[in-house]
């Protein structure tokens, strides 16, 4: 068990220093900013939808290595789903953070490395920050997004 925690801690780390799919693409269609006051992590989420899918998806912030890490990993799941799968993998990810889901299903195998976060309240709002931004995104709300 403890190999998989330091396995998980390596990949969090690694995306928090290397994230992937971050800054602002040329072409915006729809994005959303997200902020976390408890932490400080704020998150803009970039998004092209197209024909009912997530063709494009990036993201700019700074925070946490879990707020950072979690944004990062995002946008590598989310990427090419539908709207309809991409909110089913919000979902799924919420309550495998907060504890309601036991280990997730394949398509969200690299979440799992959140699975630690559950033990920690505060660290739960830096893990979904970015998929709340994603779902105001998707829905193109002005408004900013607040883990408050
Ligand atoms: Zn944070």
């Amino acid at each position: 068990m403890s190999d998989l925690r330091d396995l998980y801690q390596e990949v969090i780390v690694d995306h928090s220093k290397r994230p992937r799919n971050f800054g602002k693409p040329a072409d915006v269609h729809q994005h959303a900013d997200g902020h976390n006051p408890l932490c400080g992590d704020t998150v803009t989420v970039y998004l092209t939808v197209e024909g009912g899918k997530v063709a494009d998806v990036s993201f700019e912030g700074r925070g946490c290595a879990i707020s950072m890490a979690s944004a990062s990993l995002m946008t590598e799941a989310v990427k090419g789903k539908t709207v309809a799968e991409a909110r089913a993998m919000f979902e799924h990810f919420h309550r495998l953070v907060t504890g309601k889901d036991e280990f997730p299903d394949d398509a969200l195998d690299k979440l799992a490395v959140f699975e630690g976060v559950r033990d920690y309240p505060v660290r739960v709002k830096c893990a979904t920050l970015p998929w709340h931004t994603l779902v105001a995104a998707l829905e193109s709300r002005a408004e900013a997004v607040s883990t408050e």
